[in-house]
Order: structure tokens, then C-alpha cells, then sequence
């Protein structure tokens, strides 16, 4: 295993029902090192530009909606095999199909169907790419100690 980085996006759902620290809780508490983080409202184009892979989907027009209804908490986590563990972390899409512990059963779960707190890359390029698309390189901190 190395070390990796990936993009976590806490969404307008979590944000809204106050669960950034929880959801930070449980990177440290798994070894994975906020190295770089901002609080934004995304625009439509930013939305729209991020999600592009999803754009014939039908539900892309929801999708971005709901991304742009609230702040989200951008932030890149850095650790040993930290894209799969942040995966494993967050649970399947759709909350209700999410295993009880992971992020999205926890704190998504009774919300609205498409509303499932957090976003995160799902392999090393698309990790390399979110995170040029939202953090310069001297925004991402490296750890002295
Ligand atoms: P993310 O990319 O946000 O980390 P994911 O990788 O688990 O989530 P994707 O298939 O990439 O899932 O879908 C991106 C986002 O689009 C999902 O997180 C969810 O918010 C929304 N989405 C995906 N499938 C559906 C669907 N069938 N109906 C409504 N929204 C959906
Ligand atoms: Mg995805």
C-alpha cells in the first residue's frame, strides 16, 4: 500500500445538519490527515464542470441542484491506501444500501433520497484531477510533524 491523497466534499445535507466535525472525527480516527481544506457555495458552471462525467445521467440536473443549495467542505485527505479506506468510510451511493457505521448509513440515511453527505474521488486519477480542480499545490499542506 502507499500513501495517497483524495478529495473529500462534505455536501449541502451534512453541512446543513452540522456534521463537519463528525465527519472529520472519523478521518482521524482512521489515519487520514486533512492536509488541505475550504468551506465554498459552489456555482452552477463549478457544479456542472465537476460532475461532467455525469452529464448524460438522468439524474445530473438533481444532482447539481442539490450541490449548489448549500455550503460544501472541500477538503483532501492524505494516508495510507486513503482512496479506498475514504470509499469504504463513506458506504454505498444511495445511503439506504450503505452498510450501518459508514458515513452515509449514519448520517444520510434520513434524508432526502438523493442527499448523501459526502463525495469522494474513486481512483488515483480521478483523486489527482478533483484535487487540481479545487486546491492550488501551495494549498495543500505538507506535514512536518
Ligand atoms: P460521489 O461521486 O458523490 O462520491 P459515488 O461515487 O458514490 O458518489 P456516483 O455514481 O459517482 O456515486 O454518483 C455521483 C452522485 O450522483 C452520487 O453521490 C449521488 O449524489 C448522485 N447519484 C448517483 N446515482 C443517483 C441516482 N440513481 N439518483 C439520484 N442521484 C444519484
Ligand atoms: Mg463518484
Amino acid at each position: 500500500m502507499a500513501v495517497e491523497r483524495t478529495l473529500s466534499i462534505i455536501k449541502p445535507d451534512a453541512v446543513a445538519n452540522n456534521f463537519i466535525g463528525e465527519i472529520y472525527s472519523r478521518f482521524e480516527a482512521n489515519d487520514l490527515r486533512i492536509v488541505a481544506a475550504k468551506m465554498a457555495l459552489l456555482n452552477k458552471t463549478q457544479a456542472e464542470a465537476f460532475y461532467a462525467v455525469h452529464k448524460e445521467r438522468p439524474f445530473y440536473s438533481m444532482l447539481i441542484e442539490f450541490m449548489i443549495s448549500g455550503p460544501v467542505m472541500i477538503t483532501v485527505l492524505e494516508g495510507e491506501d486513503a482512496i479506498a479506506k475514504y470509499r469504504t468510510l463513506m458506504g454505498a451511493t444511495m445511503p439506504e444500501f450503505a452498510a450501518p457505521g459508514t458515513i452515509r448509513y449514519d448520517l444520510a440515511r434520513e434524508g432526502k433520497a438523493n442527499e448523501n453527505a459526502v463525495h469522494g474521488s474513486d481512483a488515483p486519477e480521478t483523486a489527482a484531477e478533483e484535487i487540481k480542480f479545487f486546491f492550488k499545490p501551495e494549498e495543500i499542506c505538507y506535514r512536518t510533524r
